[in-house]
């Protein structure tokens, strides 16, 4: 699932090719992908509409319109937003294309799901933050508010959690998932399994750190194509070389190299160092 290098990797890209530009048509080849509207009032709502700016809470992408309303996307586990015609999955029947946005100047924009858990839907943009209320939408990770002490203080705030699911969980802080949420704990050689009421501050502030340092390069790399995520314009994510322990179960720690083991967690497959994470 694109987590939030990967869904920012995409709000940068749109930002600097749709800002400004003016939706002449929509085409919705997949009518459940709008929620809370129909389809034929979905295109009527955004025909005319000019793109203001492009904007990103946790996972959800928000592209606000002239008229005071933003256009909310969610990628789930395999939306893909492409600016290009060129990529073969576009042309290909077996993509799933979803939608189609044309512009007046001719470009496009096209939606494609293959899992088809994504979805879209237009709010007034005073209703953002309502939108954040009701999809219980915790703080964004680089949330500038978002400090340490605030981290910490959340963190705490749900101290019978394990570490790692808690970190996945969006109604806390939003952004992080399942492979930054390991990497993350492996960085901060935190069992991911721990209690959150039994770190102590010092690896509260590690894990935090490790979090922006591990966030931020991903962004540069432009995300992880560890499944089926591709940046706007159709190319992979260059972190994978970059993962520390994710996808790497029985392979030797990058630290001690003891082998690594993997334990389902919340449902979600999970790789830790049982030497050096504790
Ligand atoms: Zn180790």
């Amino acid at each position: 699932m694109p987590e939030l290098p990967e869904v920012e990797t995409i709000r940068r890209q749109l930002q600097s090719r749709i800002v400004g530009k003016t939706i002449k048509k929509v085409q919705v080849l997949y009518p459940k992908l709008v929620r809370d509207l129909s389809g034929a009032d979905f295109i009527a709502r955004l025909k005319g509409k000019r793109i203001g700016d492009v904007l990103r809470q946790g996972k959800l992408i928000l592209i606000r319109l002239n008229g005071k309303e933003t256009l909310v996307m969610h990628l789930k586990m395999t939306g893909r937003l492409l600016l290009t015609q060129s990529a073969s999955f576009v042309k290909s029947p077996s993509s799933h294309l979803e939608a189609i946005f044309t512009f007046s100047d001719g470009s496009q924009m096209f939606y494609a799901d293959l899992r088809r858990f994504g979805y879209m839907k237009i709010l007034p943009t005073q209703d953002e933050a309502v939108l954040v209320e009701k999809e219980s939408l915790g703080i964004d990770f680089f949330d500038e508010r978002l400090t340490l002490p605030e981290f910490t203080r959340l963190i705490r705030s749900r101290g019978k959690s394990q570490i790692k699911p808690l970190l996945m969980d969006q109604t806390l802080i939003s952004g992080i998932g399942n492979i930054y949420a390991q990497e993350a704990c492996f960085a901060a050689k935190i069992y991911p399994l721990r209690k959150a009421e039994t770190l102590r501050d010092a690896e509260i502030e590690d894990l935090y750190n490790a979090l922006h340092e591990i966030l931020n390069k991903a962004i540069q790399k432009r995300g992880s194509s560890s499944d089926a995520y591709v940046d706007a314009f159709g190319q992979q994510g260059e972190f994978v070389p970059y993962l520390k322990i994710y996808g790497r179960e029985g392979k030797p720690c990058p630290r001690c190299k003891t082998k690594l083991q993997k334990k389902n967690i919340g449902g979600r497959g999970t790789v830790f160092c049982a030497k050096c994470q504790k």
